[in-house]
């Protein structure tokens, strides 16, 4: 429990690879403990950065200690008491007196600290005192050895580190102290000599240390911008270098742009916006081109993307190639094969399906005519390229909802010698700081206006005591020939209790005397896709007349007759989910409604965060309103990007950090596009290690 001291371990040097089982007091068995953190060498430790810090550097004299701050004070120890408690819990009290007073402190179950804290040992102590008793329960404490400077545990700002059984907070900052003595000066600096120098950076050694042990504010935020930049500039190499491997091997087919799409878009019984006319223009100017298209195509659900990918399609049918359609489940496959079959059959498009519905004669017949390489629009689930279907002659991957989609199929298809075009639909908005640091390497059209000529959308924000109000007007709706979606949070997505909470939702609305002349389906996520295409077909053909749902992605449906959507316990939703939800609705000419209803827990801030809902409509402002809410542990980069989580930086607060990142990552992939340049060994070695499959196309291991 002693402080180490420096002295005796500077000398002892480690390569940052050792095992952590090497580093003073760990040994084996505490090393399986950190290993389940993911820490196996002493240069995991040292990245292992707090999540926290707490300041207990203010330090006062016990007579000005004041209830409720955290406060540090320096004394001895006078009395100290292991007691036993009628549970058979030890605990220990002691008190500290500097001179200026005494103070009690006590700590629950941990009679051992009388081994450490006997009477006449000088301590540090932080905490808060309690208002009522006057004393600290379960302070941080460090007995003084050295000088004041080499605290750990009390007495600075006390970093706070994610910890696992086995390993306690003072074995972690411990061992963390180790490693930084240990290791700290032979860390390879992954940011070039260069650029570390054209930033301003302090040295990485230093960055380390501070981010641990930071002896100021001021110096925990150089650490904390120096190692966010090195995080960000990582990032960006891996986006520009996978940008650099796609134009660079030249082996997209260029497919001119004939004048089958420019037939099938005048045959629309709708002009398109100028949104999506621009997007049309960015997909045929890239498809034109040798060098694959990776595009990635974002718009509120109904802005019209489907349409925008059948022109693409257009292009390369009539080229003789073969298009790939890709939806993220069954039941949307089928979906999309039907609507694009719609506006692609009367001009000669032919759209073939391949779902779990296709016999086995009808598959077999689709795929030999793919394997003689005609020229077909197959749609199918995200499967469709990792199935043993041959497409010779395949151009274009279309790509609905997975934004990483065609990383691996990519590198599949790459060592096969095609790179198809692939062009990503998302209703996801993505606000702009996100694109560029998860989707770089992508370019982006936008689609923001939603087609003219559909009814008004209002948005209403209520509680649950309103749900009467609530059913009545669903059932003017319904009586006026109009349908309703009622969306249940999936308390356990695809588990028993999502079935049940739709189940009794459905049994509410069933006997309720004002909606018994109408049918009430039900979907949920644990249906076959047989049911749910059933259900969904009949709420289509406007036979099932309120739809109740727990899966969110199932209503990718296009029912413009539908004018009602209620979502229950809406504060359980993100706001990105709402919207798109929301988006459900308002397709028709009618004027919509949705109906947020709050729960029984419902907060003022839960509430406040749904009426953002209802004065905002664009996605964007939400989607960023979301992740401002929800703060910097970033989870949605790794989710939608499939790429391993930021530790530092914070895409809110280091924008223009990120900014810096990326025009540093595309001097060096424009000087070094394989990085072996001796100095950049370093990068090169952490971006493989941290981003192998990303680049597997880009970075020769
Ligand atoms: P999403 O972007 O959600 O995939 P869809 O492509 O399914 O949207 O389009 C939703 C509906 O709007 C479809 O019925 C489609 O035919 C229709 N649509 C698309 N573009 C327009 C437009 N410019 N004007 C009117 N309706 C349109
Ligand atoms: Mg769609």
């Amino acid at each position: 429990m002693s402080a180490p001291s420096r002295g005796d371990r500077a000398s002892r040097h480690f390569d940052p690879r050792t095992r952590v089982q090497f580093l003073p007091g760990v040994g084996p068995n505490r090393a399986v403990a950190f290993e389940r953190l993911g820490l196996v060498s002493i240069e995991h430790l040292l990245r292992h950065y707090p999540r926290q810090w707490l300041d207990a550097s203010r330090f006062v004299a016990v007579k000005d200690l004041k209830p409720g701050e955290l406060l540090t004070v320096v004394g001895e120890v006078k009395h100290a008491a292991a007691l036993r408690t009628r549970g058979g819990r030890g605990d220990f009290a002691v008190t500290v007196t500097d001179g200026t007073g005494t103070l009690s402190c006590y700590f629950f179950g941990q009679s051992f600290l009388a081994r450490t804290l006997s009477p006449g040992v000088r301590v540090v102590v932080s905490g808060e005192l309690d208002p009522i008793d006057r004393r600290m329960s379960n302070p941080m404490f460090e007995v003084i050895e050295g000088d004041l400077e080499q605290l750990l545990h009390a007495g600075r700002l006390v970093p706070v580190h994610a910890l696992t059984k086995g390993v306690t907070a003072r074995g972690m900052r411990t061992a963390v102290r180790h490693a930084l003595d240990a290791v700290a000066e032979q860390v390879a600096d992954p940011v070039p000599a260069e650029i570390a120098a054209a930033r301003g950076l302090v040295p990485l050694a230093e960055a380390l240390r501070a981010i641990h042990f930071p002896d100021s504010a001021a110096a925990l935020e150089t650490a904390r911008t120096r190692l966010a930049f090195e995080e960000l500039f990582q990032l960006q190499m891996v986006m520009e270098l996978r940008r650099r491997v796609l134009a660079e091997q030249g082996r997209g087919l260029a497919i001119a742009n004939g004048a089958l799409a420019s037939r099938v878009e005048a045959s629309l019984p709708f002009a398109l916006t100028a949104d999506q006319k621009a997007a049309v223009a960015d997909v045929a100017a890239d498809l034109a081109r040798p060098r694959p298209m990776h595009r990635l195509v974002i718009g509120d659900v109904g802005s019209g993307k489907t349409v925008v990918a059948l022109l693409a399609a257009a292009h390369a049918i009539e080229a003789g190639h073969q298009v790939a359609f890709m939806a993220p489940t069954e039941v949307l496959a089928r979906q999309h094969a039907a609507s694009l079959a719609r506006f692609a059959t009367p001009a000669g498009i032919e759209v073939a399906s391949l779902t779990g519905a296709s016999t086995t004669s009808q598959r077999r017949l689709l795929a030999s005519r793919l394997a003689a390489g005609e020229p077909l629009l197959v749609v199918g689930t995200h499967a469709l390229l990792e199935e043993k279907v041959n497409l010779p002659t395949l151009a274009l991957s279309i790509v609905d909802e997975q934004h990483r989609f065609g990383v691996k199929q990519r590198a599949v298809l790459a060592k096969k010698g095609v790179l198809p075009h692939v062009l990503v639909l998302t209703a996801t908005p993505i606000p702009r700081t996100l694109q560029l640091a998860w989707f770089g390497d992508l370019d982006v059209s936008v689609i923001r206006a939603r087609p003219v000529g559909r009814g008004r959308l209002v948005t209403r924000v209520t509680g649950e005591e309103k749900f009467p109000q609530v059913i009545d007007f669903m059932a003017q709706e319904l009586a006026a020939g109009r349908q309703a979606f009622v969306v249940v949070p999936a308390i356990e997505e695809g588990g028993r209790l999502e079935v049940r909470a739709a189940e009794s939702e459905v049994q509410r609305l069933r006997s309720h005397p004002l909606l018994a002349r109408w049918n009430v389906g039900l979907l949920h996520g644990r249906m076959k896709p047989d049911e749910k295409l059933a259900v969904m077909q009949a709420f289509q053909k406007g036979e099932v007349h309120v739809l109740v749902a727990t899966t969110v992605i199932e209503v990718g449906i296009d029912v413009p007759n539908a004018t009602l959507m209620v979502v229950e316990n809406a504060e359980r939703f993100g706001l990105t989910q709402l919207h798109q939800l929301r988006g459900r609705v308002g397709r028709g000419e009618h004027r919509s409604v949705c109906v947020f209803v709050g729960g029984p827990m419902l907060t003022a801030g839960g509430r406040e965060r749904l009426e953002v809902m209802r004065t905002t409509e664009d996605g964007f402002a939400l989607a960023e309103a979301d992740m401002k809410l929800r703060g910097p542990g970033e989870m949605w980069g790794t989710r939608q990007s499939g790429l391993p989580r930021l530790k530092v930086a914070n895409l809110w607060r280091d924008e223009a950090l990120l900014m810096q990142a990326r025009e540093s990552a595309r001097v060096v992939v424009g000087e070094d596009a394989q990085l072996m340049r001796a100095e950049h060994a370093p990068l090169r070695a952490a971006l493989l290690a941290q981003y192998a499959e990303a680049l597997e196309l880009a970075l020769a291991g």
